[in-house]
This record gives C-alpha cells, sequence and structure tokens, in this order.
C-alpha cells in the first residue's frame, strides 16, 4: 500500500513538472520581465511626447515590458471615467507621467492599498504637481511644488553648505527658473539605486525645480542639484518607504528633449528596478554623461 502511494506521488510530481515545462514553453516574450504600467492622460506638459520616451528608456533595457494606461481629458464624462479602472495588482511597478483632475476615489484607494501592500512607485517632474491635497499621494512622492502647497504642506527639503536642511519657514511649494543645462550630484554613493553613479554628471537642458515641499517621511534624497532662483542644492532623486511599498521620485524630466539624456535613461531603469523590489542590476553605461559633457540619446525606434 505504502509502495502504491508513493508510486501515484511520483506520477503525480512527475504530471505537474510536465505541465509546468509545457506552461513555461507558451508564455510570450514579456516572461521574466518586470511589468510597467505608465500612467498619463492629463498633464500641463507634453505628455504626447515624454511617455513613449519613458517607455523607450525601460523597454530598450531589456528589463521591463510597458503598458500604458491613459485617463480621460479634463473634459472627460463621468461614462469615461466610470470606464478607467487600471488594476495596480497586476504590475510590479507603476509609472506616473500624469499633473491633471483628481482620480476617482476607488482608483485612489486602491492605489494606496496596492502600495501600502508592497507596490512600487515611480514619480516623474510635474507629476509632483498634483494632488496637493491627497495626503497618501504627499506621502508617497515626499516632496511637491505647485498645487497649492505651502508650509501646511511640509517642510523645504533642500542641501545647504553641503548639509541636508528640513526648512519649516513659510511660503509657496514648487518653483523654476530658465531652462538650461546643469550639474546633477550624487548625494548617497551607497543607495542601490545611486551605488555606482559619477559623483557629478552634467544633464540636458531641462527645467531644475526648487523649493519643493512636503511631509517628507522616510525620504532619502538621492541627488541634488544647484538652483541658480533658491542659491541651494535642490532634491533631483529621492528614495522613500511607503507601508511596504518603495518610491523612486525624479524632478528631471520637463520635456522629451530633458529625457532624452542618458543619465536619465539609466536612473529612471535603475530606480524602477529598486522600487520594484528587485536588485539592482542595470549598469552605468560607458556613455554616461561626465561632469562636463551631456550624453544626448535618440528613442530606439
Ligand atoms: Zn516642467
Amino acid at each position: 500500500m505504502k509502495n502504491r502511494i508513493t508510486l501515484t506521488i511520483s506520477v503525480l510530481a512527475l504530471a505537474s513538472f510536465a505541465w509546468l515545462g509545457f506552461a513555461k514553453s507558451t508564455t510570450s516574450p514579456s516572461e521574466g520581465k518586470l511589468k510597467v504600467l505608465i500612467l498619463d492622460g492629463q498633464n500641463n506638459h507634453a505628455w504626447k511626447e515624454t511617455t513613449p520616451v519613458m517607455v523607450d528608456a525601460l523597454e530598450i533595457s531589456g528589463r521591463f515590458s510597458v503598458d500604458v494606461s491613459t485617463t480621460p481629458g479634463n473634459k472627460g464624462t463621468e461614462e469615461e471615467w466610470a470606464k478607467w479602472r487600471p488594476d495596480f495588482s497586476e504590475y510590479d511597478l507603476v509609472v506616473t507621467n500624469y499633473n491633471g483632475q483628481m482620480w476617482p476615489g476607488d482608483v485612489r484607494s486602491s492605489f494606496v492599498s496596492y502600495m501600502k501592500n508592497g507596490g512600487g512607485f515611480v514619480v516623474v517632474h510635474a507629476a509632483d504637481n498634483a494632488f496637493g491635497l491627497w495626503p497618501e499621494y504627499n506621502e508617497m512622492i515626499g516632496l511637491g511644488g505647485w498645487g497649492g502647497r505651502n508650509e501646511k504642506s511640509g517642510p523645504y527639503v533642500y542641501f545647504k553648505d553641503g548639509k541636508a536642511v528640513r526648512d519649516e519657514s513659510k511660503g509657496k511649494g514648487g518653483n523654476h527658473g530658465p531652462q538650461h543645462e546643469f550639474v546633477v550630484t550624487n548625494r548617497k554613493a551607497d543607495h542601490p539605486i545611486t551605488k555606482g553613479m559619477p559623483e557629478k554628471w552634467l544633464h540636458t537642458k531641462d527645467e531644475l525645480y526648487d523649493m519643493l515641499r512636503g511631509p517628507a517621511k522616510n525620504m532619502t534624497v538621492l541627488a541634488t542639484s544647484p538652483s541658480q532662483s533658491t542659491n541651494r542644492d535642490e532634491p533631483m532623486m529621492m528614495a522613500l518607504d511607503y507601508g511596504k511599498g518603495r518610491v523612486f521620485h525624479t524632478t528631471l524630466g520637463h520635456a522629451d528633449y530633458s529625457m532624452k539624456c542618458q543619465g536619465f535613461y539609466t536612473t529612471l531603469q535603475r530606480g524602477a528596478e529598486w522600487v520594484a523590489g528587485e536588485e539592482v542590476t542595470i549598469a552605468w553605461p560607458d556613455n554616461f554623461p561626465t561632469a562636463e559633457k551631456t550624453s544626448p540619446v535618440e528613442l530606439s525606434k
């Protein structure tokens, strides 16, 4: 009897191995890749031009497969909004290129629970202008600008004379001067995202956000750039924990030409790997910008 049971178990085990083998051979090419959902649809920036650059930046690494979910426009009807229900739980990480109308309540709550349960979130440039009055969103992004932000939103965070400062003084959140090329400084060489990043590199023409403020909880400033408006070093990249989830926030990326920079590409890829809870494996490429020289990239397709 005992032998028969063992035999039955062995046959079952063989059958399941065979089935697993079969399942593997019929899966799509996205097998093994991290699944990314980019959100767009409203932004005071040219999101129709910048989303394809982000898709390219992620997919060219071979590490990610990317879907895009586009909200209705700002004249969207209730019916159109009722149809926009992204299933965050299907994705290893969510990237936002959205700065517009508040999302429906059930989308907001499903996103918060996705993050609390270990989701990944990447915030790019003007997405940190969105949702000034949504507390959970502001905790996730750490710092934001515009959207009614002021001293009630949290401190200004910046570096002054090499030291991190949290500044509770009164005033608006969010500002920038004219676009220009600027140097990005690595402030956290032992963080998985910025480990091995040159200490200084020259970013292509972009808006340099300054005077951002927010709850700034569980937040590490990874990189800064010197603002000519505030005369202080302003956060350009941040890593945050939110519940069991992780957030990478880059303030870079005003326009398609600002994103077509090898510095933006590589840091976005590494930040995306980290928020997905993965070991960061994307290498720093040979053509990464240097302190003196930018490194423009063209779309791969
Ligand atoms: Zn901008």
